[in-house]
């Protein structure tokens, strides 16, 4: 699975004149990823920083990048968002953490596609962390 930690977003020139764009991950040397289906207590997750609440489904990340280990949780919601941005980019996929960060580097102004579809998304993402304080 092409995963990463650290990254880039930059722009490409297309051709016609349009903008794309690319997101440019290093690999982790160890990624891993379960799905826990009942969580036995409540968890943060740590895209959002809203509350994985007991009984829900979440996701337990796992990854080593250059020697130094991640271990995060992330919530449904969060993984679905990511799973679009990542069908859009390449199929990359990157720490639950730094999935904002790497959303957000992607939105450019007044661009039809971040307009209509990751700058919602952001926008969602961070209205989960006010929903569920
Ligand atoms: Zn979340
Ligand atoms: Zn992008």
């Amino acid at each position: 699975m092409p995963s990463g930690g650290a990254g880039t977003v930059g722009e490409v020139a297309k051709t016609k004149g349009e903008v794309m764009c690319f997101v440019d991950l290093e690999p982790c040397s160890v990624w891993q990823e379960d799905h826990v289906k009942k969580s036995r207590k409540e968890h943060r997750c740590q895209c959002c920083r809203g509350v994985i609440a007991k009984g829900s489904s979440y996701v337990r990340h796992f990854s080593v990048f250059e020697g130094d280990p991640t271990s995060e949780k992330m919530c449904g919601e969060c993984e679905a968002d990511r799973g679009i941005f990542s069908e859009a980019h390449d199929s990359q996929l990157c720490v639950p953490s730094y999935f904002p960060h790497l959303l957000a580097d992607c939105i450019a102004d007044g661009d039809e596609e971040s307009e209509k579809t990751w700058r919602p998304m952001l926008e969602r993402i961070k209205a989960r962390k006010v929903a569920k304080p």
